[in-house]
């Protein structure tokens, strides 16, 4: 079969979708298109822009590698300027024209005689890809919670990821819930400016004190600006340096212990009352969930304005909050920092694999995939930042972008007339998730919290291994893990098999 240049739809114009379009630009790729529901790109970074956002991980490293950036303001980015750098690297690869916005994607069909996807919009328009790629992120849905009255409510509620930017809130009587790291930025903002600000807390989190307002030195940015050597460097001792932070989580060691004890510690130091630092002290190790960082949540839930309420919601009221005791809290506002449905991946879209098998089936005991990318049943279809995505320890960027190369790998075969077809075996991919729960054993995520972490099928959907396991996976395309076929496609819909078929598994 002679090459082309495969069509590729990528969904999804966030972390993910911008790796996986720069590097598929890169290595020749002329035939993309990247399809985005959201009136701009940067995902996630986009789509929260409530009070206080910050990211927890130092910009530095919080970044791609193709795109370096050695101005940051400071050493914690906010949400505004992580959203500026998303839309400058778009602009600056000139990514742009490959982009749709405001283009919901709600299907994907694959038609096995053709050999190829056809994708549909929210609007009826259909995109016919050889490949998709699903960049559709983790902590996109937000998760709302089942409380009874909340409808009936009579003042705002909203949720922390589709903040409302004309919600004014100084003055206000704030009830937010939930305490993950969103509750604890929204809260410490919004303590600042509130009337008066209740925290409802179900299940207390270790907070980790950093100064996360720290400004970058002066000087660092025209240095490393000037040296892009050094910021290469730089960024590649962080890396390193990264490695063990997800060290401490995968495996127990003396550096768990120093970290967890830091935690305990930031708790002990900042909070000097008994009874509040005893409703503030989780029943579960440091680190078992994602670890949350703040150096302003202990100090602002013990302002004049802030109550920490942990007795159960009981219901909501039209004016406010009722508790499990009976209590009536009023409020003016709800802030729902209730995070995410992060198990739903590309859904509630309408995949359809091989042999109409849809993904809902083949997730029904929740997501798996090959190496995070490649699910049994989909041909041709990648996930980025998918199933097993090491959402808690190495960084979002660089997984995204060896997951692209990977990707790649493949369609360069396609283009070289090699393969017309390719699917992740059953095999490999049990063999996969087998040795992942293998190495769940020692993280502490296993350690007695429950957390987004868990799936409905109560596995833990993160990356257990060290660095070294991912690039050996998405360094080189096994053809033994695959289906590899190489046919001619045929005119009509489901109408017959492959001509040619070079099967290695
Ligand atoms: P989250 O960690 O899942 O926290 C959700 C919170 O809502 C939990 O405290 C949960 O309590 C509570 N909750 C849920 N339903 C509830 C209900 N019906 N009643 C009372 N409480 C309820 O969500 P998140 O804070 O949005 O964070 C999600 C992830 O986003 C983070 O772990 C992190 O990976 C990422 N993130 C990162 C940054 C950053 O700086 N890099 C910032 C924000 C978010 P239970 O624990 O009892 O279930």
């Amino acid at each position: 079969m002679t090459g082309r240049d495969p069509r590729v739809v990528i969904i999804g114009a966030g972390v993910a979708g911008i790796s996986t379009a720069h590097v598929l630009r890169e290595r020749g790729f002329g035939n993309i298109t990247v399809l985005e529901k959201g009136s701009d790109v940067g995902g996630v970074w986009h789509w929260n822009h409530y009070p206080g956002l910050t990211c927890d991980v130092p910009s530095q490293i919080y970044q791609f590698g193709f795109a370096p950036k050695p101005d940051w303001n400071h050493v914690w980015a906010d949400g505004p300027a992580i959203q500026r750098y998303h839309r400058d690297v778009v602009d600056k690869l000139g990514l742009t024209p490959l982009i749709q916005l405001n283009t919901e994607v709600v299907a994907a069909e694959w038609d096995d005689a053709a050999q190829t996807w056809t994708v549909t919009t929210a609007a009826g328009d259909t995109h016919v890809a050889d490949f998709v790629v699903c960049a559709t992120g983790v902590l996109h849905h937000p998760a709302i919670p089942d409380i009874p009255g909340l409808d009936d409510f009579d003042g705002p509620v909203v949720h922390t990821a589709r903040w409302d930017d004309d919600l004014v809130t100084d003055g206000k009587r704030i009830a937010v819930i939930g305490t993950g790291s969103t509750g604890v930025q929204v809260v410490s903002a919004l303590q600042r400016v509130a009337a008066s600000i209740e925290h409802y807390v179900r299940s207390p989190q270790w907070v980790l004190w950093a100064p996360m307002s720290m400004p970058q030195l002066p000087g660092t940015a025209a240095l490393l600006g000037r040296y892009p050597g050094l910021h290469k460097r730089m960024f590649d001792s962080l890396l390193w340096g990264s490695q063990i932070l997800a060290d401490i989580c995968t495996r127990p060691s003396w550096r768990r212990s120093l970290v967890q004890n830091y935690a305990r510690l930031s708790l002990r130091l900042q909070v000097r009352d008994p009874e509040l630092r005893d409703k503030l002290t989780p029943d579960y190790e440091p680190l078992c969930k994602r670890q949350v960082i703040s150096g302003r949540y202990y100090p602002a839930i013990q302002a004049d304005n802030a109550a920490l309420i942990t007795e159960d919601i009981a219901e909501v009221t039209p004016t406010g909050i009722r508790t499990a005791d009976g209590a009536l809290h009023q409020t003016d506002i709800i802030v729902l920092a209730t995070g995410f449905r992060a198990h739903d991946y590309m859904r509630p879209m309408r995949v359809i694999g091989r042999d109409g098998l849809s993904i809902d089936d083949a997730w029904g005991k929740g997501p798996r995939a090959y190496a995070m990318t490649a699910i049994p049943g989909f041909p041709n279809l990648f996930t980025v930042l998918g199933p097993n995505s090491p959402s808690g320890s190495i960084h979002l960027q660089y997984s995204s972008e060896l997951t692209a190369k990977y990707i790649a790998a493949w369609l360069e075969r396609f283009r070289a007339g090699e393969l017309s077809q390719v699917e992740v075996t059953e095999e490999a991919t049990s063999r996969f998730n087998d040795e992942v729960a293998v190495a769940m054993g020692p993280t502490v995520w296993n350690t007695g919290c429950n957390s987004w972490y868990f799936t409905e099928g109560n596995t833990i959907d993160l990356w257990p291994f060290r660095r070294d396991k991912m690039i050996e996976m998405l360094g080189r395309p096994i053809d033994a893990d695959y289906h590899v076929v190489l046919s001619q496609p045929q005119a009509t819909k489901n109408s017959g098999a492959a001509i040619t078929t070079s099967t290695s598994a």
